[in-house]
């Protein structure tokens, strides 16, 4: 028996990439059997894809870090055939094997059950980026922030964490500031929500310990010297949550910002994220994630597709996100 799926090998030369028939005894161990029927291409997938971050941990991998599909088979007291399911992260793609199939075996408890009011097309259009935006947003409310305290801004905003990002936080009340540098993305960043949109370049020079407060929070998808410039810039008692690395994985700041104007720095991780708040988090996603803007920001591709787009989103040009429809 096989199935379709992209499969990842490891060569001399770097690795090969393509949709193949795929062994169903090669899936590795797992207690619930999922058919799957989408799943999304993210950042890191994108990575793993192209080979240029070693994600892939395990050859051959079936790429892809998410899938939403429905139970086949199940030994796992949680779940039984029929059940709609959402999988993200748990080393999901980079040391199990994968979404961009017809096919996976996981562990039960990495599964989350598919909110009723959203299709497994909405949960991958969300996917882990959507998920990541999200665990921002909770984090920020964490430390008690709130729009009344001034405008937040999200970086690397054209993208699938940061289109979330500003649909959620809009929606939530805030004044949202979206850094991009797709100035010629404007219109469609606010229509997410964004009051304001500045180039990424105000974010580019040389970082100095402090500078004119300008926001009260922060979503960064980027890291580096954009993330530096940002703490340089946050308003005194405000936070910043830190999720991503498109711009590098270094952090050229200094503590002038944590010690003179007690800012914090909240990490974000999404893979390994304990199950109570990941369900937290989807429910929040599937109570105040407006269904219209989410459909704004998706585009729909096939399996077959899915090795150019991790290409595109590596070089900024994927808008939003990515659907992958399977079965
Ligand atoms: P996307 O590629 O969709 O978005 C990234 C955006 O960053 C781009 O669209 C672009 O936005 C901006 N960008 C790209 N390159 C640069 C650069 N050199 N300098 C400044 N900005 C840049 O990726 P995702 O939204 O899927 O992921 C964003 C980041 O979040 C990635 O680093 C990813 O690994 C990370 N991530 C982390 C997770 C976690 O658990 N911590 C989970 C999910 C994602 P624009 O064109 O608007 O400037």
């Amino acid at each position: 028996m096989t199935f379709k799926a992209i499969r990842v090998d490891k060569t001399d030369g770097g690795q090969t990439v393509g949709l193949v028939d795929f062994d169903e005894a090669e899936l590795m161990d797992g207690d619930v059997t999922v058919r799957i029927t989408h799943s999304t291409v993210n950042y890191k997938d994108g990575l793993a894809l192209t080979g240029k971050a070693p994600v892939v941990r395990r050859w051959p991998m079936i790429p892809g870090i998410d899938f939403a599909g429905e139970v086949e088979a199940s030994s796992h007291p949680d779940w039984k055939p029929g059940n709609a399911v959402i999988l993200n992260g748990w080393g999901v793609g980079e040391t199990h094997l994968g979404g961009f199939a017809e096919k996976a075996r996981v562990k039960g408890d990495w599964l989350v059950p598919l909110p009723e009011s959203l299709s497994a097309a909405e949960a991958m259009a969300i996917g882990t980026a959507g998920f990541t935006a999200m665990l921002s947003v909770m984090a920020l409310e964490r430390q008690r922030l709130s729009p009344d305290r001034g405008p937040v801004i999200v970086t690397g905003a054209a993208g699938g964490v940061g289109s979330v990002a500003i649909a959620l936080l809009a929606k939530l009340g805030w004044h949202v500031v979206a850094s991009t540098g797709r100035l010629n993305e404007a219109d469609y960043l606010k229509e997410l929500g964004a009051a304001e949109v500045i180039d990424r370049a105000e974010l580019a020079g040389a970082p100095r310990p402090l500078a004119k407060e300008r926001w009260a929070a922060g979503i960064d998808t980027v890291g580096s010297t954009p993330l530096a410039n940002m703490l340089s810039m946050i308003r005194y008692g405000g936070s910043v949550a830190a999720c991503g690395l498109a711009a590098g994985m270094d952090l050229p700041t200094s503590v002038a910002p944590f010690i003179l104007r007690g800012v914090s720095l909240l990490g974000i991780d999404s893979v390994m994220c304990p199950g109570p708040r990941r369900r937290e988090g989807w429910a929040r996603l599937a109570a105040d994630l407006d269904r219209a803007k989410l459909a704004a920001m998706t585009r729909t591709i096939g399996l077959k597709d899915v090795e150019a787009a991790g290409r595109d989103i590596l070089a900024g040009h994927v808008r939003g996100r990515l659907v992958v429809e399977i079965g």
